[in-house]
């Protein structure tokens, strides 16, 4: 199998991609925003008690996206694969994933983090959230909080890949195209490898 992790601070083009990578590669996608935005939508208990921390810019509870992960992996084996977008944010989500994995007899074999300045990122997704319909891109204090919470608790996490040797830098501006072809190399060095 062969999994990945797209890391990388608020708007800086998981998304996009995410998108190309599973296209490509043929990989079943998790994106923890996504999959909280649904259970919103659908008006569920877990995604009434998420709301109010996405649309604060907080991040939602370990458990209920561990949780909501754990569920999805396990409904979509006989994939190629999985792309991780969003998801983990906290160390505790990292080692869980890893236990988890171990568990359906796979691992993590690279994270990609994509590098992009703040101004630049505050710039993204204000636009984005003239389309977007979410609450959580439409004003520069909520995408100040998610900044706060990125770098609070999900920026160690590069430190906690680069320990397992996974961890690898991507610069996040530029052309849509020439950020994938930089981020397939990563991927096929890795699969070449057999690792
Ligand atoms: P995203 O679509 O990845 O930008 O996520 C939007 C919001 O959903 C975040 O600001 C958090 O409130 C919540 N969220 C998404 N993924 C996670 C996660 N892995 N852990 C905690 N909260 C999350």
């Amino acid at each position: 199998m062969l999994n990945i992790v797209i890391f990388g601070p608020p708007g800086a083009g998981k998304g996009t991609q995410s998108e190309k990578i599973l296209r490509h590669y043929n990989l079943a996608h998790i994106s923890t925003g996504d999959l909280l935005r649904a259970e919103r939508a659908a008006g569920s208990e877990l995604g009434k008690a998420a709301e109010a921390y996405i649309n604060q810019g907080q991040l939602v509870p370990d458990e209920v996206v561990i949780g909501m992960v754990h569920n999805f992996i396990a409904h979509n084996q006989g994939k190629a694969g999985f792309i991780f977008d969003g998801f983990p944010r906290t160390v505790k989500q990292a080692e869980s994933l890893d236990e988890m994995l171990l568990g359906f007899q796979t691992t993590i074999q690279v994270v990609l983090g994509l590098e992009v300045e703040e101004d630049e990122l505050v710039k993204r997704l204000l636009l984005r959230g003239k389309t977007s319909g979410r609450v959580d891109d439409q004003d520069e204090s909520t995408i100040r909080n998610r900044f706060r919470e990125y770098q609070a608790k999900t920026m160690p996490l590069s430190d906690f890949y680069k320990a397992q040797g996974k961890y690898r830098d991507i610069m996040g501006i530029g052309e849509v195209e020439d950020i994938f072809s930089a981020l397939c190399t990563e991927i096929d060095q890795v699969k070449v490898a057999g690792v």
